[in-house]
């Protein structure tokens, strides 16, 4: 008996030239039979996007945020897939589920900055959210048809980074903390999993996508990338979800949702990998995830100020303006500087966003001043001295600075 042949499926990709984008054309590669690219869409790389669109033969392409926005709606989409770095995407997937269009989400700061305003759209229009961050998808899979009282907890699995095994991070370089272990991503994300800032943003994803509360959802740290996702079941009992670490997987099951499409390789060879090791998070040289899980708790606009502070420290810090350590330290500044708000549309969000960014300038270029009149002052000086930076007062005296010294 032969089974009907499945429908393809047309495909939008936003963010296509980065590294979630151009693993997802991977994937249609390999299955030109199931799925169609009909949209593309680029933040700056014209030459990229133009290769792209003619090897796969799209029409409909558009660079930047508001062609992104644009082609979010495409009437003719079965599934949009956001890979789009930072907020900048949220307009986008806001778009898609607002038109009723799957949304296939690489981009988790959408979820981060404007959960609510995601899932409101998501309720009124019926779109389906469906993760393609690893760890998520992972979860995903544990969770289907599983009835919520019979689950205790979520957890997420987290490389640990370059410098899980590194004791002082003073002194990191950008290039240093671009050097991931287990994944190449694009260079946002791998200074966001050196901080385990990553992880904080998946735990904020995890519980607007998942529906537990911040008490209910844990992090281990598992160096290998093996196991991406685990459910804790009320019985005692758990779920690991094992596969390689190539996104390919989760890209290639979030496009083909609620479908299946075989992936074209062999999967795991426990044999080979040998052994797998958790550990607990160092929160003393990891505080990211702490500042993360207090926003979420927070909630109202804290989770946007957070993801917004964080872009803006993870940019000072590539261009040399910050130091590693540094990046934590100003979002906690921002934070607590922070005026909430209910984030009850897009601009009370934006506005958050926007306040953010510019304490965290203010208090870069604050500090900055204060070390260029005294080399090393704020470097010696601990991190509250570094909190009582004002963004927008006057230059702190070296005086101010030392009294804070242990
Ligand atoms: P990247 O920097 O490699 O690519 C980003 C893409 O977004 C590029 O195509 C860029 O042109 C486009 N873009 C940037 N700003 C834009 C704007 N304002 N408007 C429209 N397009 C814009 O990033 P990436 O590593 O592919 O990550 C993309 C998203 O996927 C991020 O949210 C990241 O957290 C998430 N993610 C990535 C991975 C990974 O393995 N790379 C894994 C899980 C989740
Ligand atoms: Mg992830």
């Amino acid at each position: 008996m032969s089974t009907p042949a499945a429908a393809v499926r047309k495909i939008v990709i936003l963010g296509s030239t980065g590294s979630i984008g151009r693993q997802a054309l991977d994937v249609v590669r390999s299955h030109r039979d199931r799925f169609q690219v009909i949209g593309l869409a680029t933040g700056t790389d014209r030459a990229a996007l133009a290769g792209q669109a003619a090897e796969f033969g799209v029409t409909a392409t558009a660079v930047g945020t508001d062609g992104a926005v644009d082609l979010a709606a495409h009437p003719d989409a079965d599934v949009v897939l956001n890979a789009i770095v930072g907020a900048a995407g949220l307009r986008a997937s806001l778009a898609a589920l607002r038109a009723g269009i799957d949304l296939a989400l690489a981009n988790k700061e959408s979820l981060v900055a404007g959960g609510e305003l995601c899932l409101a759209a998501a309720r009124r229009s019926g779109a389906r959210i469906i993760p393609v961050d690893s760890e998520h998808w992972a979860l995903t899979q544990c969770l289907e048809g599983r009835d919520r009282s019979s689950v205790r907890r979520i957890v997420l699995t987290a490389s640990g980074g370059p410098f899980r095994t590194q004791l002082v991070l003073d002194d990191v370089t950008p290039e240093e903390a671009l050097a991931h272990p287990t994944w190449a991503m694009g260079p946002k994300i791998t200074i966001d999993s050196a901080t385990l800032m990553n992880k904080g943003l998946e735990v904020i994803e995890a519980h607007f996508l998942f529906g537990f509360d911040f008490e209910h959802i844990g992090i281990v740290v598992h160096p290998q990338s093996i196991v991406h996702g685990i459910v804790e079941n009320a019985d005692g009992s758990m779920l690991l979800q094992a596969a390689p670490t190539d996104m390919r997987i989760p890209i290639r099951a979030a496009l083909a949702h609620p479908d299946h499409v075989a992936a074209p390789a062999d999967g795991l060879d426990l044999g080979a990998v040998g052994s797998l090791t958790f550990e607990g998070v160092d929160h003393d040289r990891f505080p990211a995830v702490s500042l993360a899980y207090e926003a979420g708790r927070q909630g109202a606009t804290y989770p946007a100020a957070l993801n917004a502070a964080n872009e803006e420290a993870v940019g000072a810090f590539l261009s040399g303006l910050l130091s590693f350590v540094g990046i934590s330290h100003v979002i906690e500044a921002t934070l607590s500087g922070h005026r909430p708000g209910d984030p009850l549309d897009l601009d009370d969000v934006l506005e958050a966003d926007a306040a953010a960014r510019a304490a965290v300038r203010g208090i870069i270029r604050t500090r900055n001043a204060v070390e260029r009149s005294d080399p090393g002052v704020v470097r010696r000086a601990n991190r509250a001295a570094f909190l009582a930076l004002e963004p927008s007062e006057a230059v702190p005296t070296r005086r101010s600075l030392e009294r804070e010294e242990p």
